[in-house]
């Protein structure tokens, strides 16, 4: 896939350990994602994760004191990997959240997990459970932050829809339980989808994940409709605009157009 061109006003920088900005991004993004659908935010405990019994492996890596060091290694060569991933998506990485690492499912209760194997916290910090520490898992919720910090944090990219972050998410990961093979299967079935409008907040997302039956590990035939929907969406965006396309709805949201306003003039610039 093209590279998106570098974009010199982000500047990628370390994530901040000042308790204060943690706190408040923690707050901010409590607001954005409400109690319902988001289920990432219910602990605190994230900002703060060796007053919360983590062992600091680098500024950027918390994990469980009980993983040994080949399992540290191995997860430092998935972060990699899923990192990369991104940064070929986009051409260059702007955000440099860290990661927070649990073993046991009591670690991952803690950090305010409700079964899902990986979260972003905007972009400051993913959580990876025991599942969740593989690299598309990571490129998944890198591309989260990675997002989140292009639209110009929280204020903007609160009204991005679940849809185009998700379904971008999808694309950068390239999961195959979200690929094109998978939505075709689904269409072949003549299995109900999502509408857009059915998934552009966070409890939309929720609501859609329940009614769809995606809220557990099994899914009949591995056919994730919510998912899928929102990755087929976003690679036909992509067949038109290109990568660039993604850098441009958010440029634009970041300048202060509306997401719809943003997405119908990137897709209104190209040919399809
Ligand atoms: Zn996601």
């Amino acid at each position: 896939m093209p590279k998106l061109p570098v974009h010199p006003r982000h500047t990628p920088r370390y994530p901040s350990h000042d308790p204060a900005r943690r706190c408040l991004a923690g707050l901010a993004l409590a607001a954005a994602c409400g109690l319902s659908g988001c289920g990432v935010i219910d602990s605190a405990r994230i900002w703060f994760p060796q007053a919360s019994g983590l062992e600091a492996v680098n500024p950027r890596l918390y994990v469980e004191p009980a993983m040994t060091a080949e399992q540290r290694q191995e997860l430092q060569r998935q972060i990699e990997q899923g990192r990369a991933v991104v940064a070929a998506f986009y051409g260059e990485l702007t955000s440099q959240p860290y990661v927070v690492a649990c073993l046991t499912s009591a670690c991952d209760h803690r950090f305010g997990s409700y079964g899902q194997p990986a979260a972003a916290y905007g972009d400051m910090a993913i959580r990876l459970s025991y599942r969740g520490r593989v690299a598309p898992l990571i490129a998944h919720e890198w591309s989260h932050a990675e997002l989140y910090r292009r639209a110009g944090g929280w204020w903007h990219a609160r009204q991005i829809p679940r849809w185009f972050d998700e379904g971008v998410a999808v694309v950068v990961a390239d999961e195959p339980r979200h690929s094109e093979d998978n939505w075709r299967a689904i269409q072949g079935r003549g299995l109900p989808t999502p509408t857009l409008d059915e998934l552009r907040s966070f409890s939309d997302w929720g609501t859609a994940l329940r009614r769809y039956g995606e809220t557990s590990g099994d899914v009949p035939d591995n056919l994730r409709r919510v998912y899928t929907t929102a990755g087929h969406e976003v690679r036909g965006f992509l067949r038109c605009t290109g990568p660039e396309g993604v850098q441009a709805v958010l440029d634009a949201v970041r300048a202060g157009a509306t997401f719809d306003q943003a997405y119908s003039g990137a897709r209104a610039a190209c040919v399809d």
